[in-house]
C-alpha cells in the first residue's frame, strides 16, 4: 500500500468517532506534497501512484493506454482541482465523500467543474485501487453477497457488461454497497460518482473511450469483457469490509 493511501485510510479510520448513524464517511485529501505528474499538478490534491507497472494488464489493457489514463487523464483532474483549491481552500480540506455529497455548498461558479474534476479523481482513485496484476477470484463474504444479490457471478458479470455498453457516451458502471453490504449494478455519466447521492462504490469501470479506445476503439464490450483480468478481487473484498464496518472512502 502506497503510503498515500495508508494516510487517507488512517484520517478515515480517525474520523470514525464522528461517524454515527449517517452512512458518510471522512476521507481527507493527503496534505503533504507527492511528486507531481506535471507542474500544474503541485497543489493539496495529488495524483496517487499506481502500485503496479503500466504494462502490468497486457494484453487486456496495453501500457500506452494506462499511462495516458492515469498520467495524463487523471493528473488533469488533480490538477484542476489543485487550481480551483487556490481560491477554494476549503476544497481540499474537506473530505471528498462531504464535498461530493454536498456539491450545493460549492460556490456556483465552480460547482460544475468540481463536480466534474472531484468526481474524476475520487471515481480513478477507485479505479486503479481496485485493480492489480493475479487478480484472484471473488471468495469469501463478496462472492456471498454477489450470490445473494447479482444472481452469481455469472450473470453479474454479464449484467455489469451490459449496464456498461448501454451507458450512452462516457461514464462508469458501478457495483453499489450499501451498509448492510447489499449490492447493486448502476451507472453514471460523465464523471458523476455515487458519492454524490451519498452511496458507496464497491467497484466501478470506466467506459470513457480514453479508457479503452487505443485498443479496441469502437468495441466496447470486448474491452468491459477482457478488463475482468485486471480486477484485484482481494482489494474488492477489503471493500467490501470497509463499506460495512462504515469506513470506505472513495
Ligand atoms: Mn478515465
Amino acid at each position: 500500500m502506497s503510503s498515500i493511501s495508508r494516510r487517507h485510510l488512517m484520517t478515515a479510520a480517525a474520523g470514525l468517532a464522528a461517524a454515527t448513524a449517517a452512512p458518510r464517511t471522512v476521507f481527507a485529501q493527503a496534505a503533504a506534497p507527492a511528486p507531481a505528474a506535471t507542474a500544474a499538478a503541485t497543489g493539496p490534491f495529488t495524483l496517487p501512484p499506481l502500485t503496479y507497472p503500466v504494462n502490468a494488464f497486457e494484453p487486456h489493457i496495453d501500457a500506452k493506454t494506462m499511462e495516458i489514463h492515469h498520467g495524463k487523464h487523471h493528473a488533469a483532474y488533480v490538477a484542476n482541482m489543485n487550481t480551483f483549491a487556490k481560491d477554494n481552500p476549503q476544497l481540499a480540506t474537506t473530505p471528498v465523500t462531504d464535498v461530493l455529497g454536498n456539491l450545493g455548498n460549492v460556490p456556483e461558479a465552480i460547482r460544475t467543474g468540481v463536480r466534474n474534476n472531484l468526481g474524476g479523481h475520487a471515481n480513478h482513485t477507485m479505479f486503479w485501487q481496485i485493480m492489480g496484476p493475479k487478480g484472484g477470484k471473488p471468495e469469501g463474504d463478496v462472492l456471498a453477497a454477489i450470490d445473494r444479490d447479482l444472481g452469481g457471478l455469472e450473470k453479474f458479470q454479464t449484467d455489469f457488461n451490459a449496464a456498461g455498453g448501454r451507458q450512452f457516451g462516457s461514464g462508469w458502471v458501478f457495483v453499489i454497497v450499501d451498509k448492510s453490504g447489499k449490492l447493486s449494478i448502476e451507472t453514471r455519466p460523465n464523471q458523476d460518482s455515487p458519492l454524490m447521492d451519498g452511496k458507496r462504490a464497491l467497484i466501478g469501470n470506466d467506459v470513457w473511450e480514453h479508457a479503452y479506445y487505443l485498443n479496441y476503439q469502437n468495441r466496447r464490450p470486448d474491452y468491459l469483457k477482457a478488463w475482468w483480468n485486471t480486477v484485484n478481487w482481494a482489494k474488492v473484498s477489503e471493500r467490501y469490509a470497509a463499506a460495512k464496518a462504515g469506513t470506505l472512502g472513495v
